[in-house]
């Protein structure tokens, strides 16, 4: 029997009455778990459901192939995230950044970051003391950068200056270039950042967890980090997501 934590985040249906549910653990990425009857009412059908953080008792089985398989024992609920289920908002942007997690390539990367990523993002939605979509963007970048995508915000690759009144971050090579050397700023896949939403990016991408929720930005300055972040998710995604579609709904 093996006991892990993970965050739920993909449930699908399997047959009439069972379900297998995807689960964000810092010990193995996400892993896939077969729930039997999880779709009635089981006891265990509120500790498994989508956005709840649960122990997590499995089974473990391989197959014929070598391919092993999880199957649920028992689940404890851990943390529920219960207001986020009371707004229809709240609740799309969580179905957005769950999605996002299941297509990222978690397993090669550090996982631990990206769970206390995921789970800082839910309790700050779920509590709404931080603007949600501050807490898309934050999410958005932050998990790019921790899952093998920070791109070099250090300085201008070619001079090294620190800022320019305007810098320019080529998607391509993920690197910076300043107003002087940049020799095409017109370019598709480069981004153009002034020095307040450079500031804005390198603070995403490079403080510590304690304080990269706190930063708090203009509704102006907020706008242009939902265009580059989404800008950077869909470059590196490189699909349209159907539940960004329907958070921009409501
Ligand atoms: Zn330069």
């Amino acid at each position: 029997m093996l006991t892990l934590k993970g965050l739920i985040i993909r449930e699908e249906t399997r047959g009439e009455s069972s379900k297998c549910i995807y689960a964000l653990t810092e010990e193995q990425g996400v892993i896939c778990i077969f729930v039997r009857s999880g779709m009635k009412s089981s006891k265990y059908s509120s500790t498994t459901q989508l956005y709840v953080y649960s122990e997590l008792c499995l089974e473990e089985k391989t197959d014929a192939k070598g391919n092993v398989r999880y199957f649920l024992n028992s689940a404890e609920e851990d943390h529920m995230f219960y207001n986020l289920r009371l707004d229809v908002k709240k609740m799309s942007l969580a179905a957005y950044l769950c999605e996002l997690l299941f297509y990222s390539r978690v397993e090669t990367f550090d996982r631990s970051e990206v769970l206390r990523l995921a789970l800082n993002t839910f309790y700050y939605i779920n509590n709404g003391k931080r603007d949600i979509e501050y807490l898309k963007s934050v999410f958005e970048f932050r998990l790019l950068c921790e899952t093998g995508f920070r791109p070099n915000l250090l300085a201008c690759r070619e001079c090294l200056a620190y800022e320019s009144e305007k810098m320019y971050l080529n998607l391509y090579d993920e690197t910076l270039e300043c107003e002087n050397c940049c020799q095409n700023p017109l370019d598709p896949l480069t981004i153009e950042l002034d020095k307040k939403l450079l500031y804005i990016v390198r603070y995403i991408a490079l403080t510590d967890f304690d304080k990269l929720f706190n930063l708090k930005i203009s509704p102006r300055y907020q706008e242009q980090l939902t265009h580059f972040t989404e800008r950077f998710v869909k470059y590196h995604f490189r699909e349209q997501f159907d539940t960004l579609d329907f958070y921009r709904n409501f």
